[in-house]
């Protein structure tokens, strides 16, 4: 028993993290490599980049705070809802709760013997989990959440920048796009090897589109070099 492995607890702030750090990555070489197919010198490159590790970090971090934060008001108005249900009517939450277990292949009889020792042992955390599938592992944690989402967007977004200071200016955009599809490869087998899924499917959904972004951000530096927009 203590060498199977449960992932499920791990999937919200691996999730989090693990779409951070990949936003990073792409959104930050993308943004570097619009920027340098328009051939401007290296500080142009360079602060781009910067302000866009910088602006996406936050921009996750609140993306990441408001939704936890909704989701968190919408159980916890559920769980408030359910606490008044249980002293107003507990004859029929503790049927409610029975008819939840017959559902699940208990007999009637069993379903209510189960019913009832789990209203005494904790009614309401009965209802939360078995009715309203609220429980510990998935309750939602904003600050948590926006604070793994923003730091991983750093940790992503460090690498296209240690590129831009490093990369020589002739080669900028192919070696932008070569490692940020390596570094999100290796991030597709960090998340498929955490979370226990398939690599192969892990690495080529995230190469695919992350290609995609960076060919369409490429033609857009390169459209406006050739329209001679001042860069
Ligand atoms: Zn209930």
């Amino acid at each position: 028993m203590e060498n199977e492995q449960h992932y499920m607890g791990r999937s919200g702030w691996l999730r989090a993290s693990v779409l951070g750090a990949n936003d990073g990555i792409l959104s930050t070489a993308s943004l570097a490599i619009g920027i340098a197919a328009a051939n401007p010198g290296r500080e142009a490159i360079v602060l781009a980049t910067v302000a866009g590790v910088v602006a996406g970090a936050l921009s996750m971090a609140a993306g990441e705070y408001v939704s936890v934060s909704s989701q968190s008001d919408v159980e916890n108005a559920d769980l408030s809802r359910e606490k008044a249900e249980l002293e107003q009517m507990p004859e029929e939450e503790l049927k409610e709760l029975a008819s939840i277990y017959q559902a699940r292949g208990l007999t009637p009889a069993l379903a209510m013997e189960v019913a009832k020792q789990l209203t005494q042992h904790n009614a309401l955390e009965a209802h939360a989990r078995d009715e309203l599938g609220i429980n510990e592992i998935t309750k939602a944690k904003p600050l948590q959440a926006a604070f793994a989402s923003a730091a991983s967007f750093v940790v992503g977004g460090l690498l296209p920048l240690l590129v831009s200071f490093t990369a020589p200016l002739h080669n900028m955009v192919v070696i932008q796009y070569i490692s940020s599809i390596l570094f999100l490869a290796a991030s597709g087998i960090f998340a498929a090897k955490a979370g226990g899924s398939s690599i192969l499917k892990s690495v080529l959904r995230i190469c695919i589109w992350g290609t995609l972004a960076m060919i369409a951000s490429a033609l857009v530096g390169y459209t406006f070099s050739q329209l001679g927009a001042p860069v």
